[in-house]
């Protein structure tokens, strides 16, 4: 036999001479060619193994679907209907115009200074106020700025769930959400949606076999199928959180684009034992290029919350704070909502005719009372795959609807229509687009 040390000290002369290299934990392997040492710079470099070293989540070849959106805009000739923002023509630019030199004079140099990790007190201050008139108990420590709805649902996703571990959304859902919850390898489950919002009969059956850590929901005109949760449905799901012990997230980028007052409250609104975290955003009231959003939660939870900003950005954009507290304070938030409410309230009326005007049989649609989005159902004679490469071919964008589904289940090809970022003037030809689109992919 050979003794233990002549062969440890064979492998550390091999090393030392760049023969083979030895890892801990991965072996020893014989090196492709000599190794790189102090003597030896011009030894072969391998490539360095991106995907290999990166975390399981970014390993996957996550859905392009959002960049391709993002992308979509301001492609020449494309009439987008894939975004959800607001276009040109109902973008807030002489509010921005009137807000900025009010900013400039009353705050000065504070505007180009830090603020603390959970944002300016007057912002929290302000935003608690107006959460006080829609119901919402929540204090200042019960509240954070965030870099938009995206960065709340990242964080909150952060704070609550190892990988394995199940959040329950609604079937479709916000497709942006549902990236994030498997990113962080949640096992999602969608809860059906009908005409009303999520089915909360079927959440009960589903609370009664699983044991989520998340309900995830727009339950404010929901992305992307516009429904507005009625309340028997809300104190439904607020008793079963509440018996199963469960945490609610209710992301509410939308309860303000509503076209006719709507007297149901928001499900915080409607939660006495913190249960509910609400996530609220300014990208769809005022404009989406400021990355601004809150969270009003329990004081525990914006605490931690307010470590993970530190080891992430320290704090959302101060100069877009403070226009935002200035849009608040001078009350020229609402007078703008008012005139934005009908600016899209006008748009929908344009798409909804046009949609009948080209009416295609076998295609359903929902005209929703709020929010920026029909959820369209095709054909079922169409071929999917050929009908986005010929709305591609005829320069119009949609959202498919596929990804919008946490489990991949869907029977009927859905796509979700924006009608805020295109000019009012192309939302006909871009609807003539669409059905021509529908035409060319229909199996006959
Ligand atoms: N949640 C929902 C339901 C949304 O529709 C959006 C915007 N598409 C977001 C979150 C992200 O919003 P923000 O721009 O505030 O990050």
């Amino acid at each position: 036999g050979i003794n233990r040390s002549t062969v440890n000290k064979a492998y550390w002369e091999l090393k030392s001479e760049g023969f083979i290299d030895a890892q801990m934990g991965s072996g020893t392997i014989v090196a492709s060619q000599f190794s790189r040492t102090a003597e030896n710079t011009d030894a072969y470099i391998p490539p360095m193994p991106w995907p290999q070293i990166m975390t399981q989540p970014y390993q996957l070849s996550g859905n392009t679907i959002i960049k391709t959106a993002l992308e979509a805009i301001g492609e020449p000739d494309t009439i987008s209907f894939a975004g959800g923002f607001a276009g040109d023509d109902v973008i807030p630019v002489d509010l921005v115009k009137s807000l900025m030199p009010k900013c400039l004079s009353t705050y000065g140099s504070q505007l180009l200074h830090p603020t603390p990790l959970l944002g300016l007190s007057a912002l929290r201050s302000a935003l608690c106020k107006q959460g006080t008139l829609k119901g919402i108990q929540a204090g200042i420590q019960q509240c954070m700025i965030t870099s938009g709805a995206q960065q709340a649902i990242s964080y909150l996703t952060s704070l609550f769930i190892s990988p394995g571990d199940m959040i329950f959304t609604a079937a479709p859902s916000y497709v942006g959400a549902i990236e994030i919850f498997k990113a962080h390898g949640a096992k999602v489950v969608g809860i059906p949606v009908d005409q009303f919002g999520m089915d909360t009969d079927i959440l009960e059956n589903y609370l009664i076999r699983y044991r989520p850590k998340l309900i995830y929901l727009n339950p404010n005109f929901q992305n992307p199928t516009g429904t507005y949760l009625p309340l028997e449905r809300r104190k439904k799901l607020l008793d079963l959180a509440y018996l199963y012990q469960i945490p609610v997230i209710e992301d509410d980028p939308y309860s303000e684009i509503y076209f006719d007052r709507i007297d149901v409250p928001l499900l915080k609104a409607m939660d006495r034992h913190q249960y509910v975290i609400y996530i609220g955003t300014f990208s769809k009231m005022l404009f989406m290029g400021g990355r601004l959003g809150w969270i009003f939660g329990a004081e525990e939870v914006i605490q931690r919350l307010g470590f993970m900003k530190q080891v992430t950005d320290l704090h959302a954009n101060t100069l877009h704070q403070y226009l935002v507290l200035e849009a608040l304070q001078s009350g020229m938030l609402p007078k703008h909502l008012a005139q934005f409410r009908a600016q899209v309230k006008a748009k929908q009326d344009v798409m909804v005719e046009a949609l009948n005007a080209y009416h295609i049989d076998g295609m359903s649609f929902n005209i929703p009372e709020g929010g920026f989005y029909l959820w369209l159902e095709l054909p079922s004679r169409l071929n999917a795959h050929s009908f986005f490469e010929a709305c591609k071919t005829l320069k119009v964008a949609v959202m498919p609807g596929d990804p919008f589904f946490p489990q991949a289940t869907a029977e009927h090809t859905y796509v979700r229509i924006n009608y805020t970022y295109p000019a009012i003037s192309d939302i006909h030809e871009g609807v003539r687009r669409i059905m021509k689109a529908i035409e060319m992919a229909t199996v006959t």
